[in-house]
This record gives C-alpha cells, structure tokens and sequence, in this order.
C-alpha cells in the first residue's frame, strides 16, 4: 500500500529525519492560507498523488507570493496528472501540500528497499540524485552504493557512517546522515514497509541535510497488525478496477488496452497477454479467476472487466485442471444474462469436461466464438473489436 509524500514525510519527521516545514489543503484559498500561515518569501506547491515525477509532469511548482500559491493550487485541484509511473490514465489531485521553499545546493537520493536475493532490507543511495533512480541505474550504475542490513544486529553505526563517507558528505553532514539512515531503518522494520525513499535528500545551501521528498510503501499483509499505518490508504489513488476485483478476491490488474481478459492460472494469462499482443491487439487487463471458479466467480470477473469503460470484446481462455470447462461454460452464458452482456465474446476452453462444456456454448444460442487454440482466441478476439484503439 502506499501513501502520500506528506504523510511519509510525517512519519519520518516522527523517527528523526529533518524535512521541511508545511501544511496540507484541500481548497486553492486553504493553500493560499497555509503559505501566509508558514511565513516566508518562497513555498512549493506539490501535488499529492501516489507517484513520483510529480516535478516533470507539473505537479511541483516553486512560487513566490499567496496570490500565486492559491492560483497555482487553483490548476492543481480536481485534475488529473499524468507522470511517468502513472500510466495514461493518470492519477487525480485532491490535496495539496505546501512547504517552505529549499536553498539546494545537492540533491542526493536515499533508497531503504526489500533484497530478494539475499532476504534483507538493503539501502541504495547516491550522491546524484533528484533524478529516477531507474534511469541512474541505467546510465550510471556505478554512481549507486549498496549495503545490505543484517537483521542479526541492524543498521549499526560505522556502517551508516561508512555510507556517509562514500557518498562524499563531510563534517556535520556526516552525524545527520547517521541520523537519517537510523530513522529511515527504524520507520522501516517497525512498522513493516517495504520501501522508504528520499528523492532528493538535500544539502542545503548551509550544508545541513533535509529530506525534500518522501515516499512509503507498505505490506499489505501486516496492515491488520499496523491500523495507524493502514488509516493513511487513499482509495481515490487506486484504480477503482482493482479496488472492486480485490474487494471479491480477484487477482486483477488494471491494462490500458480493450481487450477484456478472462482467465484461469497466472502464467496462462501472461502468455495470453503476449499471445494478444503478438496478434496486435491490447490487454485492457490482467485477471486470474484461479482454480475451481464456479458460475458465480465467473459472472463476477465478467462484472469486474465490462467495470472498464475500455473494453471492446472479452476473451475467457481456461486451461481446466482443477476447473472444469462445463462450470466455466455455465459462468459464461449465466453472465450473459446476468450482465446483460452485448459486447463480442471469445472463448476457448481446454481440459477437464471439454466436450460438455463446448456443447453448453454451442447450446445457448449466444454470440460466443469459440476457439480451440490459444493463438486462434488471440486473433479472433483481435479480429471482433469494434473500434481497435492504437497500439
Ligand atoms: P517528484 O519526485 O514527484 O518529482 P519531488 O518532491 O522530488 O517530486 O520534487 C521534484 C523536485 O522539486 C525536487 O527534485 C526538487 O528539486 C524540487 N523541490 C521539491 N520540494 C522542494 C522544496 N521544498 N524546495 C525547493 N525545491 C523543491
Ligand atoms: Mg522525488
């Protein structure tokens, strides 16, 4: 799960890392408000969304009287921004945060994440930072320092400092890095994240070290023992497909494609997307109904896909092991008339009962093309859309 830049930030604050101060709106006239209330001559006014490259996309705006807070507020609210992580659908902007502005004299990143390999929290950091830390990766790996946590002990002292050293810090900056470190470590293991990010942490112009970003990411399997944690999710930065289909136990992801997805086991849905896209149409999502789907589960994935305005034509494709094809053919022509289903629909059923469930398609009448490879089901689906969006 995650959360806001200023909820993160507050959090941080609390375990000892230095930000900036500032205050949140809801309204234009509150931003205004928050500027006067902070004092000053310059603030930065920041879109909260659920995304990083905010700055890019021009949700992070340097101004410097109310009068140009509240009117770049104004811009902000009720629209929708689209970064680089949003995907096309972007993400809509309800609260804003305001906060005195930063004399940055370097911006440097600091990453606190889950290693898979070898089962640690590991910390990534580098003195170029500002920028993604996926470009940096890319271009310049060998600006990026590593260290891994030992559980064991924890993040010890000499190693926070040794960080310090590597990223070129000096003097004081060097005891407030050792801060920073401890309090993201901290903030991490107690209250179960997955991810802390600093992009950028700062030396400012007077050589101190401030945290001018802030982003969290939670596990969502302890929220149950983290309520304080999990009072902070903000539904109106979910995409409300994945919000209903997690809502009934779907395992769905929301595509920006139009061709609605059906299907049973994850892998096979993988390869259905390929299939699809190699057949030159778009996934408009990812959905694994799982083994054993009865009529009811399957009406409800069909519910959960026509939820996307975007969807043109539906293609089921179940490999029946567990499943059987006669269920997932009831499932098929009880939503047809449940939903009252008018879009083209593709079916192609493998496995346990094939036989029967075929001869309930073909029975029902309905528009329902059935197919009897995977690569046939892409292309007909392919070849059913009504009005293709481009690739
Ligand atoms: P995002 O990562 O979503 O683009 P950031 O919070 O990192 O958003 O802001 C983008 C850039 O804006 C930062 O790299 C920094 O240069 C600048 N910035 C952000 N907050 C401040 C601030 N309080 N004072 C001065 N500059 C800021
Ligand atoms: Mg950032």
């Amino acid at each position: 799960m995650d959360i806001h830049e200023y909820q993160a930030k507050d959090i941080l604050a609390r375990f000892g890392v230095p930000v900036p101060r500032g205050g949140l709106a809801y309204s234009p006239e509150q931003a205004g408000y928050r500027a006067r209330e902070l004092g000053g001559e310059a603030w930065v006014v920041k879109a909260q969304i659920h995304s990083g490259g905010r700055g890019e996309a021009g949700g992070v705006k340097l101004c410097r009287s109310e009068d140009q807070v509240r009117d770049y507020a104004a811009t902000l609210f009720g629209h929708r921004l689209i970064t680089k992580q949003t995907g096309a659908r972007g993400k809509d902007v309800y609260r804003v945060w305001v906060e005195g502005a930063c004399d940055i004299a370097q911006e440097l990143y600091l990453g606190f994440v889950l290693d898979r390999k070898s089962e640690r929290i590991m910390i990534v950091a580098s003195a170029q930072g500002g920028m993604e830390i996926e470009d940096l990766a890319q271009d310049q790996p060998e600006a990026l320092v590593r260290m891994i946590i030992d559980p064991a002990v924890g993040l010890v002292d000499y190693q926070a400092r040794e960080l310090a050293f590597r990223l070129g810090l000096e003097g004081g900056q060097i005891a407030q890095m050792v801060t920073v470190l401890q309090a993201c470590h901290r903030a991490y293991s107690e209250l179960d994240a997955m991810m802390v990010e600093i992009n950028p942490l700062v030396i400012t112009g007077s050589g101190d070290l401030v945290a001018l970003d802030a982003k969290m990411s939670f596990d969502t399997n302890a929220l149950y023992r983290r309520p304080d944690v999990a009072a902070l999710r903000d539904p109106s930065q979910e995409d409300p497909r994945e919000a209903m289909a997690a809502d009934h136990g779907l395992a769905y992801v929301g595509l920006d494609g139009d061709i609605g997805c059906i299907i049973n086991g994850a892998g096979l849905a993988m390869a259905t997307m390929d299939m699809i896209k190699l057949s030159g149409g778009e996934p408009a999502n990812f959905l694994d109904i799982g083994g054993g789907a009865s009529p009811e589960r399957v009406c409800q994935a069909f519910r959960t896909v026509l939820s996307d305005a975007n969807v043109s034509v539906i293609l089921v494709n179940i490999f029946a092991g567990i499943n059987r094809c006669d269920w997932i053919a009831n499932g098929v022509v009880q939503a047809y008339k449940e939903v009252g289903l008018t879009l083209p629909v593709v079916v192609r059923l493998a496995g346990t009962n094939v036989a029967e469930g075929q001869a309930i398609l073909r029975g029902s009448g309905l528009p329902i093309t059935a197919t009897d490879t995977l690569a046939e089901a892409a292309e007909a689906a392919v070849a059913a859309r009504p009005h293709p969006v481009a690739a």
